[in-house]
Parts: C-alpha cells; structure tokens; sequence
C-alpha cells in the first residue's frame, strides 16, 4: 500500500486504497468519508466516517479515521492535483493567523476550481 503522509499535515495521507490500520493512532477505524447530512440509517452507521458540515480543503477526504480523524484520499489524478500539483496543498505555517489562513484556503480553493474539468 502507498501512504504518503501529506507534508505540514501529519493527519492527512494519500493512499493508493483503504488503509486498514490507521498510521497515525494504530486503530482499525477508518471508513469511508460520507459529506453532509447523513440519512438517519447513516448516523447511527459505524461502518462510515461523517465529514458532517465542514468539508475539508481543498478537496474532500475519501476515507476518515473515527478514532483520531486523520484524512486519507485515494490517489485518484484529481485528487492529487487538489492536493499537491495544480493547487498548493501546503498548509499555512501556524503563525498566521485564522483570518489570514481562511483567506488563503480562499485563494486556493477559487484556483483549485479554475483547474476542474467537469
Ligand atoms: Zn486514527
């Protein structure tokens, strides 16, 4: 299995498929990440991981740890170029501020969706 830690974000990897294990708390509780609202059958489902009303940036995660909510993605083309070709996946260095680390995940998620062929 490929699982490149993503660099500035010990909790985000991207992986050729769904790891087992979680690399980072060593438990077996990652599944598949379900965005937004989740049918009632969902929420009480153990068997995936809710991303619930905050997606994450720039793209969202296709597997979450229910344990220490560390992100994989599958290393789909699209999702590598979200996350480390056409849009800068570096995380802002913890100095900024949360004004100015909004403002930049702004800024990348307006060229992420200039990059997108739908
Ligand atoms: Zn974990």
């Amino acid at each position: 299995m490929k699982c490149n830690p993503i660099p500035e974000r010990e909790d985000w990897f991207i992986t050729d498929r769904k790891p087992t294990i979680c690399p980072r708390c060593k438990k077996k509780e990652v599944r598949k990440a379900v965005l937004g609202y989740p049918s009632p059958e969902d929420f009480n489902n153990k068997n995936i991981y809710l991303i619930g009303c905050i997606p994450d940036m720039p793209i969202d995660r296709t597997w979450g740890c229910r344990n220490c909510d560390a992100g994989f993605w599958k290393d789909t083309p699209r999702n590598i170029a979200a996350l480390g070709g056409l849009v800068p996946h570096q995380w802002p260095p913890e100095e900024r501020t949360e004004k100015e680390k909004s403002k930049l995940m702004w800024k990348w998620f307006q060229e992420w969706k200039k990059n997108q062929v739908f």
